[in-house]
């Protein structure tokens, strides 16, 4: 088992208390001597999933998708994790110290492991730059003005990137030889560039991928370092935010910042507050609000809205009342028309974040009226539609801003709510607008069908569709292979299998269409025709894969062997994610016991996959 003491996985899941591990992630409810809760690996609307604790080896099991298993395999699977970095990661946790691994070969690097460790190695150095009375001097000085006291600055583990050009860079280097010679899986500082913490001056060497900023690290949910924002200390230094690249442990629109330490309160609380900004995360929580947590300059996505549905039963979107927030309000919408999750938009008065408001007298009642009287995504998109409508001057402006709300409304999926719900919505459209519900609901299809020729014209495989669920390695591996695509079209038009893969995102999807039409029509991918070859309601996954591959750390090599390797980490996923469709598509057996055996198989079957699928490929 790569390395790992058999004995090493049984100790972990002995010291480790399932109920309480499950219930770190999911909501539970104790139903006679067995907990309940909303299953995390299917679209589950009511409690399927139970673990028992009560007979022999605590045990989860969903009795609607069949998903089972034992506390190593529960975090697999929700953290997508491969065995040996589930095992250590439960180990830490548990206060199991692990046999030493021996020597591991170079080609079975585990790549989200190593970025971990690189990023925790950071995470350190950049809390003792913050503490170094030269080095951090200035980012000192911003907290203070910020009134962020010093708990906060520890529990948050913030830090400070100093100002010189190589600082962390000598740090890395040193550190770097530092290591034992024995000790498997050494850091290089090609790991420290891969996870954009070092990068190559124009004279080849290393430089600081953070310079003069006060430094977030961004975790996930188990409170491990993902990613680092750093926030400008010279106003002269742009951008005012920089973030690490997305990399396989790294995907922006999944994470939410302080999700790790503010989610044991939303679920006993049952409620998330969703807010802007790093520093408003932190005054909140200073404030006693501990449900706050924070998206990474993008809206609230479907894949944030998963990580909170087992966790909430409502989630409160605080916005400070400017066209941003309402435009984030909108994008909002969607996610609660998917149906997926109560969302609420809360506006705060006066255009203040609630960093500034809460620095003033009662500014915390304030904060918490806004939270309390936070309205139903929807209805907030009623009431703005309420509000233009009544400034609609003559017929046809009414009729014009009618039908707008109505193709807006079709648009984020107005056929997918409830019918019920439905209905409440043209009732409440009827009393705004003095027309008959009747009326109205005739004028929805209408729209809706007018909506479909464009789409119906272009050739079956381009027809959008609803993003699927999938893991966050998955998606930026998907979007890496299409970053690669992107640049050199000629060269994707010969990998003729990668191209007819089943994507998972809409957007590296589309790029896939959009050479693939090309390379049968016998002709160059121009640019212009991926524009119209993406529906609408995917542009904006198309924007984030622009970004995605903009931000791509510049890779060493050639053409070819980018593409090789973007081939080869999604070849390793799709093996995995089949061992765990394998997983859930055969029939669930009675027998618990039996179902630990046959997941154990699966799991020591999809180690070695994962082993096959790390050596290089030499083609
Ligand atoms: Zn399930």
């Amino acid at each position: 088992m790569s390395g790992f003491d058999r004995s090493d996985r049984d100790r972990v899941l002995e010291a480790t208390d399932l109920v309480a591990l499950v219930g770190e992630h999911v909501r539970l409810t104790r139903k006679g001597r067995e907990h309940l809760g909303l299953c995390p690996f299917h679209d589950d609307h009511r409690p399927s999933m139970a673990v028992v604790s009560h007979k022999g080896i605590p045990f989860f099991k969903c009795f609607s998708c069949g998903a089972a298993g034992n506390a190593i395999d529960f975090f697999m699977r929700y953290h997508r994790l491969e065995f040996p970095e589930a095992l250590r990661q439960l180990a830490e946790r548990a206060g199991v110290a692990l046999t030493p691994r021996r020597g591991i070969p170079a080609g079975e690097r585990d790549v989200r492991s190593l970025l971990l460790r690189a990023n925790e190695m950071a995470a350190k150095s950049f809390r003792r730059f913050l503490a170094d009375p030269e080095l951090g001097g200035e980012a000192r000085a911003m907290l203070d003005r910020r009134g962020v006291a010093e708990t906060a600055r520890e529990s948050f583990g913030l830090g400070a990137a100093p100002a010189a050009w190589d600082r962390f860079a000598t740090a890395v280097t040193s550190w770097v030889a530092r290591q034992g010679r024995d000790e498997a899986d050494r850091l290089s500082a090609d790991d420290f560039a891969a996870a954009g913490l070092l990068r190559r001056s124009s004279r080849g060497e290393w430089i600081d991928g953070f310079r003069n900023r006060l430094i977030f690290p961004i975790r996930s949910e188990m409170g491990r370092v993902v990613a680092f924002g750093g926030r400008q200390l010279d106003p002269e230094d742009q951008p005012k935010y920089l973030n690490s690249p997305e990399s396989p442990v790294f995907d922006k629109s999944a994470t939410l910042f302080g999700l790790d330490l503010a989610k044991q309160s939303i679920i006993k609380g049952r409620e998330a507050v969703v807010v802007e900004g790093y520093l408003d995360v932190i005054a909140c929580h200073a404030a006693g609000f501990d449900q706050v947590v924070a998206t990474l300059g993008t809206a609230l996505t479907p894949a944030h809205a998963r990580l909170l549905r087992h966790k909430a039963d409502r989630v409160v979107l605080l916005f400070d009342g400017d066209e941003a927030g309402q435009r984030a309000a909108d994008r909002a919408v969607e996610v609660f028309l998917g149906g997926t999750l109560d969302v609420r938009i809360g506006v705060l008065p006066g255009g203040l974040d609630p960093d500034d408001l809460l620095k003033q007298d009662g500014g915390r009642e304030v904060l918490q009226g806004a939270i309390d009287s936070a309205s139903d995504a929807l209805d907030f998109l009623l009431r703005r539609f309420g509000g233009a409508f009544a400034q609609a001057d003559g017929l046809s402006a009414r009729q014009t801003s009618i039908e707008a709300f109505l193709r807006r409304l079709a648009e984020l999926g107005f056929d997918r709510m409830a019918p019920l719900r439905r209905s409440l919505v043209l009732d409440r459209l009827a009393q705004l607008t003095g027309l008959t519900a009747a009326a109205l609901s005739a004028a929805v299809p209408t729209l809706r069908r007018a909506a479909v020729p464009a789409a119906a014209a272009a050739p079956e495989s381009a027809q959008p569709r609803p993003m699927e669920p999938m893991s966050p390695a998955l998606r930026v591996a998907e979007r890496s292979l299409a970053s690669v695509f992107l640049s050199w079209p000629a060269l994707a038009a010969t990998e003729s299998e990668a191209l007819a893969r089943g994507w998972r995102d809409p957007a590296a999807h589309a790029v896939a269409i959009w050479i693939r039409e090309a390379v049968d029509a016998d002709r160059e991918p121009a640019l212009a025709d991926l524009l119209t070859a993406v529906d609408a309601r995917d542009r904006h996954a198309l924007d984030e894969l622009i970004e995605h591959a903009e931000r791509r750390p510049s890779l060493e090599g050639d053409a070819r062997s980018q593409l090789d390797s973007a081939l080869a980490d999604l070849e390793r996923l799709d093996r995995l994610e089949a061992h765990a469709e394998a997983s859930r598509d055969e029939h669930p057996p009675r027998d618990p016991h039996d179902v630990l055996r046959r997941l154990e198989r699966l799991r020591d079957g999809g180690v070695r996959a994962a082993a096959i699928g790390r050596v290089p490929r030499t083609a």
